[in-house]
């Protein structure tokens, strides 16, 4: 048992110790919501122009929105671009900002979302899970460390042939399964609460037809996180860099002295990148990094495309002035060719954001909390919709759904941990109004 397993052992001990940290009435229809919606096929496509990427998104999409008005939401919709909006009133008179809450509705591309078929491991009592729809597919406890935590609890995986996707239709659930609890139950003071689901997450466009105009909220989150308790407030600031070079061309029978070829040109560049630091395999933590993403060339011209990633801005000037010598020290050589070098900024650290207005990460923590789990912060090394988000002017932390091994046939999600998601949307949603004045 690894010392995290411990702290998290001894957690949920304390949940039952103190079970009024957890009391509310929450009649848990979470995990059924859970099985109806990943049976329904929403797997994005990178490759497509459209958006949303893939129609059939918008058939949950569809579902979602009628649920919603049929809770009494009358708001509730799906727009021509796949996204569902919906509103929440207010149940008190306080002036409480308003929060929403986001999840995805697509599954990633990597592994088939087709035919679905979700079997829940009742009250689980340790060991491998093997999956009944190929054999080769175990779920093992060396590997899933997080298992020796679910004792008892309500296991969802796949037959094994499928990913699951509760990479994000947990927190899709988790969020309407919130809204339904509050809606029925509007003697819990809360301020307004935006609900937004977004397709194509996963292919990096999740924000990019979301109108936050018309969502109308002063901050939001996310419910994508993995490990129940988890609260992610930190994500890499990210650029993109474009190399373009112009080289010479000339006939290769009579090149001698003349030629400048481009590809050569391009290979160098690369060829000089650090090789022992500042690449993704050689980096973890806090470190960024350089990451050649694309190259393409004939003789005359050749692009390449590269990310920079780092945690500070300043660790991005720096990578980007690497790069700058680097390819000055190339291109000495090449005295008649050109190059532009174009760096363009993608997302920012939700960081730098979210330290102006503190009460929304910690507010979450305290519903985290009292929800009865131990809050544990932690930084994402990439971006999700929230870092994009809190960019656009909407600062956005990452909660926990509480599903596992994503975008793979292994992937799991426990009934327990969603519950758990869920508390921290309503006590999250009544620690704002607590505060407002
Ligand atoms: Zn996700």
């Amino acid at each position: 048992m690894s010392a995290r397993t411990r702290v998290e052992a001894r957690t949920r001990r304390s949940i039952a110790r103190y079970p009024s940290v957890t009391s509310l009435p929450i009649n848990h229809t979470v995990l059924e919501r859970f099985l109806r919606y990943v049976v329904i096929d929403t797997q994005s496509d990178p490759t497509s122009p459209t958006c949303p990427s893939t129609e059939k998104q918008k058939d949950l999409g569809r579902v979602l929105a009628s649920e919603l008005r049929d809770m009494g939401l009358k708001d509730a919709h799906l727009d021509e671009h796949g996204y569902v909006y919906a509103t929440i009133p207010a149940t008190t008179s306080k002036k409480v900002p308003v929060i929403c809450f986001c999840s995805h509705m697509d599954t990633a591309p990597d592994c088939s979302g087709k035919n679905v078929k979700p079997q829940v491991v009742k009250n689980y009592q340790g060991g491998d899970i093997a999956l009944p729809g190929d054999k080769a597919q175990i779920i093992r406890v060396s590997e899933h460390p997080e298992l020796a935590n679910q004792i008892g609890n309500d296991i969802v995986t796949t037959d094994g042939t499928t990913l699951l996707g509760a990479d994000d239709k947990a927190g899709v659930a988790e969020i309407m399964d919130a809204a339904k609890f509050l809606i029925d139950n509007p003697q819990i003071k809360h301020g307004t609460i935006k609900i937004l689901f977004t397709p194509d997450e996963e292919i990096g466009r999740g924000v990019d037809k979301a109108d936050l105009k018309k969502l109308g909220a002063d901050f939001a989150y996310t419910l994508d996180g993995s490990t129940a308790g988890q609260l992610e407030d930190e994500t890499f600031s990210a650029d993109g860099a474009t190399i373009v070079i112009q080289g010479v061309s000339t006939h290769p029978g009579t090149a001698k002295g003349k030629m400048e070829h481009a590809i050569k040109i391009a290979s160098r560049i690369i060829d000089a990148l650090p090789k022992d630091t500042c690449s993704p395999e050689t980096t973890e933590g806090r470190e960024g990094f350089v990451h050649p993403t694309g190259i393409s060339g004939a003789l005359e011209n050749a692009t390449v495309q590269l990310i920079v990633r780092d945690f500070t801005e300043q660790g991005l000037r720096q990578k980007a002035a690497m790069l700058q010598d680097i390819i000055d020290g190339v291109m000495k050589d090449y005295p008649r060719s050109t190059y532009t070098l174009t760096i363009k900024e993608q997302y920012r650290n939700m960081k730098q954001v979210l330290d102006d207005h503190p009460a929304i990460v910690d507010n979450a923590a305290e519903a985290i909390r009292r929800a009865g789990l131990k809050p544990v912060r932690s930084r994402i090394r990439g971006g999700t919709d929230g870092s994009r988000l809190t960019s656009l002017g909407l600062p956005c932390p990452n909660i926990f759904a509480g599903g596992h091994a994503f975008h793979s046939r292994l992937e799991w999600v426990s009934a327990q941990d969603m519950q758990a998601a869920v508390r921290t949307i309503v006590h999250l949603a009544m620690i704002f109004e607590e505060q407002a004045a």
